[in-house]
């Protein structure tokens, strides 16, 4: 008899789910109380809604109810269903009411975070300035800016601290997924959308833009002009001669610079 409930515990394991979970339940959302696979099927379906009033994201720790995908009782959340023995998930976590049969994704849940992630829980920290997990390879190595995943992807917009996607650190210490920060690198943008701050080590195209300079003499007229500038990569304020091409900051060689107003000196 035991082997046999043990071999239940197994019963349908990948077998069911959406397109986002392998799982072995389906989940009664406790905000609309409709049935869905899981919460991003359930945001998926509520965020098309015409009216935006009845547009809402579903908290994963409020959900009270679970319907077994295999004999379909709806009962509290739990591990193993109470009426055909089946293990609704492989991964489960009783704080997020989560379930995954997946459980090569290395799921593990984040007190800190609060949340579970994926990825093996050996692999990552905790940054608590940031206020999120990390890969183990930026402790110590990262610039912290706070609450540095508690935003938006500043190029598509998705909330990245609960995103499924992987996320970038860049230098400056702000984030954005990995797919989106390769689609801006190879749309030739080079600094964060957020600070401005060269996100990689632009020493040669500045190389570059010295010797251009030096070839492109500017008329007369401009020659001895000057303009305030502020660099994006370091803050500084300098003064520097007005070049069509770019201005150098004076102070760390970059020419992702801006102009700006003179600064007001005290009457
Ligand atoms: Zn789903
Ligand atoms: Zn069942
Ligand atoms: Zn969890
Ligand atoms: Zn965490
Ligand atoms: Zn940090
Ligand atoms: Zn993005
Ligand atoms: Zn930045
Ligand atoms: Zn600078």
């Amino acid at each position: 008899m035991e082997g046999s409930a043990n071999e239940r515990l197994y019963f349908g394991k990948m077998g069911y789910g959406c397109k986002h979970y392998r799982r072995r339940c389906k989940i009664r959302a406790p905000c609309c109380n409709e049935v869905f696979d899981c919460r991003h099927c359930h945001n998926e379906a509520t965020s098309m809604l015409s009216n935006p009033i009845d547009q809402h994201e579903l908290v994963r720790s409020d959900v009270k109810q679970v319907i077994c995908a295999v004999c379909d009782t709806e009962q509290p959340v739990a591990r193993v269903c109470t009426n055909c023995g089946v293990n609704m998930g492989e991964y489960f976590c009783e704080v997020c009411k989560f379930f995954d049969d997946d459980i090569d994704k290395r799921q593990f849940h984040c007190d800190d975070c609060g949340i579970c992630r994926v990825g093996g829980r050996e692999n990552y920290f905790h940054c608590k300035k940031c206020g999120s997990c990390y890969a183990i390879s930026l402790r110590d190595n990262h610039s912290c800016v706070e609450n540095s995943m508690q935003h938006h992807c500043p190029i598509c917009y998705e909330y990245l601290f609960d995103s499924l996607k992987d996320t970038i650190v860049m230098k400056c210490g702000h984030t954005m997924h990995c797919e989106c920060y390769h689609e801006m690198m190879k749309r030739d943008k080079y600094c964060c959308p957020i600070c401005s701050r060269s996100v990689i080590d632009m020493s040669i195209a500045w190389k570059r833009i010295d010797e251009e300079i030096e070839a492109t003499v500017m008329p007369e007229d401009y020659r001895y002009k000057k303009v305030w500038i502020l660099c994006n990569d370091c803050n500084d304020t300098t003064e520097v001669f007005f070049h069509i091409i770019g201005q150098k900051c004076s102070h760390c060689k970059s020419y992702n610079t801006r102009t700006i107003a003179p600064p007001v000196l005290p009457q």
